[in-house]
């Protein structure tokens, strides 16, 4: 199990949507509404990230069986893909609720 990504966490990746792949960080730009956890609103699999590179991006990978306002909850080392292809781990989320499946 492990911690359970919010509004404003990270991931990091590398974005093939360029001349030259760079290297990026995706900012969890929107999450659930009413569900926070350690004081910020909680992601899910219907979460959206702003990258760095321009792109933006979606959670592929979340629990199975933590839901919350009908999405699997989106974890630490989870990871998601932005609209270039590029995929992301998220490398910050929170330290104390954790969420596994
Ligand atoms: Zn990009």
């Amino acid at each position: 199990m492990t911690g359970i990504a919010r509004l404003n966490d990270i991931g990091i990746g590398v974005c093939p949507g360029h001349p030259v792949p760079v290297p990026f960080t995706a900012v969890i730009i929107q999450g659930c509404t009413m569900t926070i956890s350690e004081g910020m609103p909680v992601s899910n699999s219907n979460s959206i990230l702003m990258c760095t590179c321009g792109h933006t991006a979606i959670p592929t990978m979340f629990s199975s069986n933590v839901i919350a306002e009908g999405g699997g909850v989106h974890r630490l080392g989870d990871l998601g893909v932005n609209n270039a292809g590029g995929t992301y781990v998220i490398s910050l989320a929170g330290a104390t609720v954790i969420a596994g499946g």
